[in-house]
């Protein structure tokens, strides 16, 4: 992949064999026009004849143009798990592996590994990131990046307390934040105390919720293999009694759900949590390739979106996926549900993925947006019917070729 950097001087004009602006229907032989470091115009080639502006032309011939993407939910600091955690059918024995073999990476493995990825992340057109991690070894590396989004702390503590810190942002390009890793490795009280830092401090609330049978048992009946698992690791404390909640319902009985909560997978749902989630509105971030990976099940996609909720995407770690692409985790939900629109698949991948961060204007192809494009190469060409083209763009092999950048 070769960048195109984009000067504030210079005036452009790109030529692609389709443009997906995703919020317009895509446009066949199009242009889009930049000037003073924005997009100022975005049209077909015939329309350019009749009235061709002064620009530096590049022609990108049989690519198409597409806006960069958000990745609202990875963990940088596991991706040396990449290839070492093997597809499980049960969620708690991926679990086991995960916590034995994480026990064996040392600090420069990790530091290192989480470079690669980010390069990573960078040539599979994500921009906006949400990056969690319990250790901070990913801080430096996310400080070199070129990305933009947040830096989760993630908390794990199910008996005594954790003292919650200012954080400072690490640098003016990402943002950061605590969040909760779950509600079987939280206490109640925490839960709550972390909410309360990011409702202080105007950031996204980040909390994994529904991911598993394993934690709907937790929760209903207080009883399982995650109990288990916190008993041995001597992390259980008796004093805390969670019985008859859903993750959801739970969720809901500590008042932690609201507008700028993110939760991650919402595999597990009942009518009920979807009234719940209805009525409080949070940010549902589905990760489907690592749901099917640990054995967890797949998101009911058409489900939340009839309740009219903001669903948006993340790859999850490299222990659950062998890549952090975007792209397959749209392929994935459209095989399963080629009923919901290719329109609202591109949407969760791009700018409303972007927004659930809190980077309004990112991962967007409109007029006065800044530039931040990918030119794609696909396996086969698209068909010149907008909501076929859409559909066909989903399930292509995709090369990104140029990203196109300020
Ligand atoms: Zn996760």
């Amino acid at each position: 992949m070769e960048e195109i950097l984009i000067h504030p001087k210079e005036h452009y004009l790109f030529r692609a064999k389709v443009i997906i602006p995703v919020t317009k229907p895509p446009i066949f032989s199009g242009c889009v026009e930049i000037k003073d470091q924005k997009i100022v115009g975005i049209y077909s080639y015939k329309e350019l004849k009749q009235a061709p502006p002064k620009a530096k032309f590049i022609d990108l011939e049989d690519l198409v143009l597409f806006p960069a993407l958000a990745n609202v939910h990875t963990h940088l600091e596991l991706s040396a798990l990449r290839f070492r955690v093997l597809p499980s059918g049960s969620f708690i024995n991926w679990l086991h592996q995960v916590i034995k073999k994480r026990e064996t990476l040392t600090p420069v493995e990790m530091a290192e590994s989480a470079r690669f990825a980010l390069l990573e992340l960078w040539r599979e057109g994500i921009s906006i990131l949400g990056d969690v991690g319990n250790t901070g070894i990913t801080i430096p590396v996310l400080n070199e990046s070129p990305l933009r989004g947040y830096f989760f702390e993630e908390i794990l503590c199910f008996k005594g307390n954790i003292e919650l810190k200012d954080r400072q942002s690490i640098n003016g390009r990402v943002k950061t934040t605590y969040s909760a890793h779950s509600p079987y490795t939280v206490t109640p009280i925490m839960i709550q105390a972390i909410k309360s830092y990011t409702r202080k401090h105007k950031t996204p609330f980040m909390i994994h919720c529904a991911e598993s049978q394993e934690e709907v048992d937790f929760l209903l009946r207080g009883e399982g293999p995650l109990v288990n698992l916190l008993v041995s690791r001597r992390k259980w404390d008796e004093s805390i009694t969670v019985k008859g909640f859903t993750p959801v319902s739970y969720l809901e009985s500590l008042g932690v759900l609201d507008e700028n909560t993110i939760l991650v997978h919402c595999v597990h749902l009942t009518e009920d949590d979807l009234r719940i989630l209805k009525k409080r509105n949070p940010i549902i971030c589905l990760c489907p390739r690592s749901n099917l990976y640990t054995g967890a099940g797949i998101p009911k996609l058409p489900q939340l979106l009839a309740c009219g909720l903001r669903v948006v995407l993340g790859t999850d770690s490299l222990a659950s996926v062998d890549r952090l692409s975007i792209f397959e985790e749209i392929k994935i939900l459209h095989s399963f549900y080629p009923e919901v629109s290719a329109t609202e698949l591109l949407l969760m991948a791009t700018q409303r993925g972007a927004k659930a961060l809190g980077f309004d204007g990112a991962c967007e192809l409109t007029e006065g947006s800044t530039p931040d494009l990918l030119a794609i190469s696909l396996s086969f060409p698209l068909t010149e019917d907008p909501e076929k083209a859409l559909i066909e763009f989903i399930r292509a092999e995709k090369k990104i070729v140029y990203r196109i950048h300020a």
